[in-house]
């Protein structure tokens, strides 16, 4: 009696899947609307709370439909100056891991600290930090070590899907790995090594591809750049024959369009891929990366 078993499993299927199509629809379409970031529908006794995009990026992929995932840091807010609201508190409290950058967003690192969440991926104990900077994903190997360091959390806190949740952070890795190949050979032969750049995101990718950043004004993006840092840059940038003045998505392009127009320079988005915006709202992790690579191959005459 075993294909009268099956045949009827088929059935069942067949019969359900535009009903459950339609079901699945309207969830996503629930957990967009509620706006603060995605949720996996099956997976929501495992949660995972992560800081800001490009670990929620991680976080996505390697949970797959297993947990769901929270970004605190809302599409087109700086993270560098995030507040916490009393329910994003408790979302710590209660997620089974959360990722997040310590130095970074100092609200997250109180909350983590008097809250003691399941477990904790911070990302500065998982890779080698550079002096300073926390922009560390801005080098794809060593995002790709967090979501080794994010698929061994959620595998310790839900085994039954240990095996699942690693695969898909080999998956990524191996993504990683390619871009980070395709930064090294479309960076390996310029005109220029130098780029000048708005706010200091860049200073891991700077390191991993032999290129010198002069940022105008220094890591805090908000912060207005002293006439004397102006000046500065100005020289740099008349010395190394830069033709472009970077500035990025999420803090306006004033200074850096001001700069360019006294120095008859262009400007153009050199995106640190902090958070996304209304405008990079269908661009992902990967996407605005090798956006950045084309920007910077431009600008540098990279052959
Ligand atoms: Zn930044």
């Amino acid at each position: 009696m075993t294909v009268p078993r099956a045949a009827r499993h088929d059935a069942v299927t067949r019969g359900l899947l535009s009903r459950t199509v339609a079901t699945v629809a309207s969830l996503a379409l629930a957990g967009c609307g509620a706006g603060t970031g995605s949720a996996a529908e099956a997976g929501d006794d495992v949660r995972v709370v992560a800081a800001f995009y490009p670990f929620a990026y991680v976080a996505e992929r390697v949970a797959g439909d297993d947990a769901a995932v929270e970004n605190l840091t809302a599409p087109g807010a700086e993270p560098h100056d995030l507040e916490l609201s009393p329910q994003q508190v408790a979302a710590i409290s209660e997620a089974t891991v959360v990722v997040y950058e310590r130095g970074f967003q100092p609200a997250v690192d109180e909350a983590v600290a008097q809250n003691a969440p399941g477990a904790v991926v911070e990302v500065t104990a998982v890779v080698q930090p550079l002096a300073g900077d926390p922009h560390i994903w801005q080098d794809p190997t060593r995002l790709a070590a967090v979501a080794d360091a994010v698929a061994e959390a959620l595998a310790g806190a839900d085994g039954e899907h240990a095996t699942a949740y690693r695969e898909r952070a080999g998956q990524l890795g191996s993504e990683l790995r390619d871009l980070d190949e395709d930064f090294r050979q479309g960076l390996a032969d310029c005109d220029r090594r130098s780029f000048v750049t708005s706010h200091a995101a860049f200073g891991y990718l700077a390191e991993r591809y032999d290129l010198e950043m002069v940022s105008i004004s220094g890591l805090s993006p908000e912060s207005e750049p002293s006439p004397a840092r102006l000046a500065e840059v100005q020289q740099i940038a008349a010395e190394e024959g830069v033709t472009t003045i970077f500035y990025e998505t999420l803090v306006s392009p004033d200074v850096a369009e001001a700069l360019a127009g006294d120095l008859g320079l262009q400007t153009a988005v050199l995106d640190p891929v902090e958070g996304l915006t209304d405008a990079t709202a269908d661009e992902d992790y990967f996407s605005l990366m090798r956006a950045n690579l084309a920007a910077l191959r431009h600008a540098n005459g990279c052959t």
